[in-house]
């Protein structure tokens, strides 16, 4: 737990957490070891931290705003999710009202996704940063303050290496995605040598301005090498359906994708909802949203609208993309 914690603690500090920060952390932890390697890491930093496990949605936020907290945790889905409730149920303007300056985010690859980042930090009024870390590894990687389209590998801890997806070859050169290797360089109680982490990713063909010299990779994670599939023969990601359903602002948060058979052709449905008061331009909407979905993706899809508020929302990770064709899909 010592080692976590020193992992989690470059984590936060690179994202300017320091001993004047209230940090809160909505979650119960449970035996769940990256919470309490984040906990005690603000506490390291010398942070004031906060629990909120026992708290619905709308008393944590309201907890946030009694305390003045300055800094939170979560998965971004569950930071848009809060932000949300904060706006429609509790009428707050959280940008203005609390006091929140920045927020980590980890377990999906939201705060990596142009998109998704943008909408998290208007709707907080604060800095987004993302966080890549495992179970089985650790706290592996974050993003800094410089905010520079990437991550850096936590290299003091871990070896982080890029394998060709088919053919295992070793990956240096950057914008060349492959799945990631790890190595945990001092964890002793459970070791992880050379561990296929199946996360995808690339190595970044920039540096950061902040002047570490731990190496970046490009975009953070891209996906996992099981939800990397083939839909109508082409290669999709997940994300890149995310990064452009939240380009749209007429679109909410939530969005679930549904790939199925039909005979031998692949379907591909997605489902989304207008903001409320935008049900007079869905026709425009839905135009533009197939369009940069053809661009983005080179796939066509079947579009359907759902009332605002009707897809599942998520406190922690989402399963907003369902492949029927696979069992447990
Ligand atoms: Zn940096």
């Amino acid at each position: 737990m010592e080692w976590y914690s020193e992992c989690w603690a470059y984590v936060l500090y690179s994202q300017g957490f320091r001993d004047t920060d209230r940090v809160f952390i909505p979650f119960g932890y449970n035996i769940f070891v990256a919470f309490w390697g984040a906990h005690y890491a603000a506490e390291k930093i010398g942070c004031e931290v906060v629990p909120g496990g026992v708290l619905d949605t709308k008393a944590r936020v309201l907890k946030m705003q009694e305390l003045k907290c300055t800094a939170f945790m979560a998965t971004p889905t569950y930071v848009l999710g809060m932000a949300d409730i904060a706006r429609n149920r509790l009428g707050i303007d959280i940008a203005k009202e609390l006091t929140i300056e920045k927020i980590t985010c980890a377990g999906e690859p939201g705060a990596s996704i142009s998109t998704t980042k943008r909408r998290m930090e208007e709707a907080w009024g604060a800095k987004v940063y993302d966080h890549i870390g495992a179970t089985e590894s650790g706290a592996w990687s974050y993003e800094c303050t410089e905010q520079p389209g990437g991550v850096h590998i936590n290299e003091a801890f871990f070896l982080v290496e890029i394998e060709d997806l088919e053919t295992g070859e070793l990956i240096t050169e950057p914008n060349r995605v492959g799945k990631m290797i790890i190595t945990a360089l001092d964890r002793t109680a459970k070791p992880c040598i050379r561990f296929d982490s199946k996360d995808v990713i690339r190595w970044a063909n920039f540096t950061c301005d902040c002047g570490r010299s731990f190496r970046l990779i490009h975009g953070g994670v891209l996906g996992r090498v099981d939800d990397i599939t083939k839909v109508k023969g082409v290669l999709l990601a997940p994300t890149a359906i995310e990064e452009v359903v939240r380009s749209i602002a007429e679109l909410g948060d939530e969005y679930e994708v549904v790939v199925s058979k039909k005979g031998d052709i692949d379907d591909i449905l997605l489902k989304v909802e207008l903001l409320p008061g935008k049900e007079g331009e869905e026709e425009f909407v839905l135009a533009r949203l197939k369009d940069q979905l053809r661009i983005k993706t080179n796939i066509g899809y079947r579009i359907e609208t759902h009332p605002y508020g009707s897809l599942p929302r998520y406190e922690l990770k989402a399963r907003r993309f369902k492949d029927l064709r696979v069992k447990g899909g």
